[in-house]
């Protein structure tokens, strides 16, 4: 709130009136935060890929350049084009995120099926093998789309930043009143430095091992809101150099078995 005092006149002969006037400024100030962060965003992020795509255009377009430097700048563009996409894509997740425009379709999902779904598209990428260890029948309460987007972003995670690993596991099991999800790597792993700033957005890890790896910086600050819109935990456990795991943790629909069918009871 903003509070204005001004000093006016009594007509009534007072020596003194005070007009007080609040103002809720929580909205205004919302707004011009989310402005100026983007302003930012563009001026950072957008800019740089989109320089890199105009430079290499231009020689295209304007110099004689040797047949396998063509395929070489190409592939630069597309990568480069390919980035900006992605973050303009998980940049406007966010934001429709962040300022409660998300509608999250809940609905009971079999939680198995969906995470052993997206492993089963992780299998083989960047020379990974997908080891599952899954418990059937898991059912939650969760928006089938948004939460396969939170396995995606792990697994895509898991399988980047372990360059020298050729495989990732990924677990889930009862855990309780709750069904948890492991993801583990054996790669690079997170310093401690990254504590209490992993999920922030556009926050990246930055050291030589990792300048080569693409990405945006917003995939688990989108992990995080998701999890949580849920209800649900997200947390890690890592060491560098040997690998990380992270875990999800969703409440479980209380659910029985019939014929084999996970089969929901209504308390
Ligand atoms: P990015 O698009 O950079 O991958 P994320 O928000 O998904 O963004 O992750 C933020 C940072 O956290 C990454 O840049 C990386 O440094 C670190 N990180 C995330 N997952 C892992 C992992 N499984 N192993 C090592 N580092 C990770």
């Amino acid at each position: 709130y903003e509070l204005y005092v001004s000093a006016i006149a009594d007509p009534a002969g007072s020596d003194r009136s005070f007009l007080y006037v609040f103002r809720d400024r929580t909205n205004e100030e919302m707004a011009d935060e989310m402005k100026n962060e983007f302003i930012s965003i563009v001026s950072h992020e957008l800019r740089t890929p989109l320089a890199s795509v105009l430079g290499f255009m231009e020689i295209l377009l304007n110099r004689d350049v040797p047949k396998d430097k063509q395929k070489k700048y190409m592939e630069t563009i597309y990568k480069e084009a390919n980035r900006l996409s992605n973050l303009i894509g998980d940049f406007l997740d966010l934001q429709r995120m962040e300022s409660g425009k998300q509608v999250y379709h809940l609905l009971p999902v079999d939680l198995s099926a969906l995470v052993e779904g997206v492993a089963e598209q992780w299998q083989g990428k960047l020379g990974h093998r997908v080891e599952t260890f899954i418990e059937e029948g898991l059912v939650v309460s969760a928006d089938t789309d948004r939460m396969t987007q939170v396995m995606h972003n792990l697994c895509s995670n898991a399988v980047k930043y372990s360059p020298n690993a050729d495989k990732i596991v990924v677990n889930v099991s009862k855990d309780g009143p709750f069904a948890l999800i492991e993801i583990i790597d054996y790669g690079l792993g997170i310093p401690d430095e990254a504590k209490g700033r992993l999920f922030n957005k556009f926050y990246r890890v930055d050291n030589s091992d990792r300048r080569q790896i693409g990405g945006t910086g917003l995939g688990l600050s989108i992990v995080k809101e998701i999890v949580e819109s849920h209800r649900g935990e997200i947390s890690y456990e890592s060491k560098l150099g040997e690998g990380s795991t992270f875990r999800v943790r969703l409440a479980l629909y209380k659910t029985t078995s019939i014929g084999g069918k996970a089969v929901i009871v209504e308390d």
